[in-house]
């Protein structure tokens, strides 16, 4: 049976489907199907092959502690490789305060966690979140609850988790409160100081606010710098934590290590996966160590958390990052990426704007540049017409009208640039 039809068959619904192609195998930034096309790969499985597909490096680490030891349950006893991956991820981490850490197995999975710790340190019952926010569908509690964009993640769930407060994401382009930045004063800001703490919940009655420096599913949105510093001070004022989801945009992808170091703060807790072990499942929790030595034994952990092949992957993926400046590649090739989408925005009415941080690119496509009326029927005509010259991309935002560029961090510069020559000849296509 075609791969394809077998997966309509057998796999549920609820998992929808991006590319309908049945990949077979990588190497680097290029992707192969099970007919021998070849494709560039820009979404890096969602930001996850940053080191890129089936890297030699990786694979030999993987394949040395596979023969060694591929599971012990760490609760039950203590092994190298999860110790030793908690000591670099603290070592590596943003900030000048001593971390601890916790290994889990998913985004979600982290967040999760990120958010117990939260509320069993401060003892307080709710938690901030942000619309147009993602922070995972794999788990049905305060993952699934603090995602701010409700179709389709949260479809036909309620009622979720409760005590997760939303609030607008300074989402510049199409600002909540229809200021133009910097001349709004941060109006989103004041919003949250002055009516939400006093109409909503009370500050000190917040364990803590889980922010995405740059929105990956909402569509590669950046922060502003000065919003990120104001509201650590405002969270800071009031004992509340910040979490620091890092989960997209962590592992040198923003031309930093941590996406959190452009904006000159220290998060109390951040939460990690996705490129941790380039597609290995395992996930993390950074914290402070005056939160995570708060914890109390045996309310965290599970079977397979901080599995020991992953782990040891995920040691040599630190290693490499840092032996190949990984991040500063990352910025270079964000620089490429950047100036050719401006380009492409001065050709092309139908992009209204470009944005991101380092090699964390978009373009957000719409039928009008005054209006916004966002163009997400084009949005998916250019994705496929990519798919078929040989492109993968991505798609995200809450109008489904952002394309997001997520090449792998090793990409060959050729392979960049045929991959933007695509894009280019797609969205050319569609507009005329
Ligand atoms: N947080 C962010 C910012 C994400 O982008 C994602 C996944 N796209 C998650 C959390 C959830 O991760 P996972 O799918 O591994 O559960």
């Amino acid at each position: 049976m075609d791969p394809l039809e077998a997966r309509s068959k057998y796999v549920m619904k609820g998992v929808a489907l991006y590319h309908p192609v049945t990949i077979e195998r990588g190497a680097n930034a290029k992707l192969y199907d099970v007919n021998g096309k070849e494709y560039i790969d820009f979404t890096s499985g969602i930001g996850v092959a940053n080191l890129g597909h089936a890297n030699p490096e990786l694979i030999k680490a993987a394949e040395e502690q596979l023969k060694k030891l591929w599971h012990m349950c760490f609760m039950v006893v203590n092994y190298k490789p999860y110790v030793e991956l908690a000591e670099r991820l603290a070592k590596i981490a943003p900030g000048s305060s001593e971390k601890m850490v916790l290994l889990q197995n998913s985004g979600s999975e982290a967040i999760e966690n990120a958010i117990k710790v939260a509320k069993q340190v401060t003892g307080r019952p709710y938690v901030v979140a942000y619309e147009n926010s993602f922070h995972g569908r794999g788990t049905y509690g305060y993952a699934l609850a603090s995602t701010g964009k409700y179709k389709p993640y949260k479809t036909g769930f309620d009622p979720l988790i409760p005590g997760v407060e939303l609030i607008p994401y300074p989402y510049c382009y199409r600002c909540p409160f229809k200021q133009e930045y910097p001349s709004c004063g941060l109006a989103c800001l004041d919003y949250v100081k002055n009516w939400f703490s006093h109409t909503r919940v009370p500050p000190e009655r917040v364990a803590a606010f889980i922010i995405e420096m740059v929105q990956g599913e909402g569509g590669f949105v950046v922060a502003p710098r000065d919003y990120v510093k104001e509201l650590k001070s405002f969270l800071e004022a009031n004992s509340i934590l910040l979490i620091d989801d890092e989960v997209q945009a962590g592992w040198g992808r923003t031309g930093k290590m941590w996406a959190v170091e452009h904006f000159g703060i220290e998060p109390d807790i951040i939460a990690t996966a996705k490129a941790i072990a380039n597609g290995l499942p395992l996930s993390a929790v950074i914290g402070k160590r005056e939160i995570m030595e708060n914890t109390s034994p045996g309310s965290f952990g599970g079977t397979y958390g901080g599995n020991p092949v992953a782990c040891s992957v995920a040691i040599k993926v630190v290693e490499i990052m840092q032996r190949d400046r990984i991040p500063e590649r990352a910025a270079k090739l964000g620089d490429i990426m950047r100036k050719r989408l401006e380009e492409m925005f001065e050709k092309y009415e139908l992009i209204g704007d470009v944005r991101g941080l380092g090699a964390m690119q978009a373009i957000e496509l719409v039928r009008d540049r005054r209006s916004k009326e966002p163009a997400a029927d084009e949005t998916m005509r250019v994705i496929n017409k990519a798919r078929e010259k040989g492109l993968l991309l991505l798609r995200a935002g809450v109008y489904l009208n952002v394309i997001r560029l997520h090449p792998p961090l090793t990409i060959e510069e050729d392979n960049l640039m045929r991959g933007l020559d695509i894009l280019e000849e797609s969205i050319r296509e569609v507009v005329s």
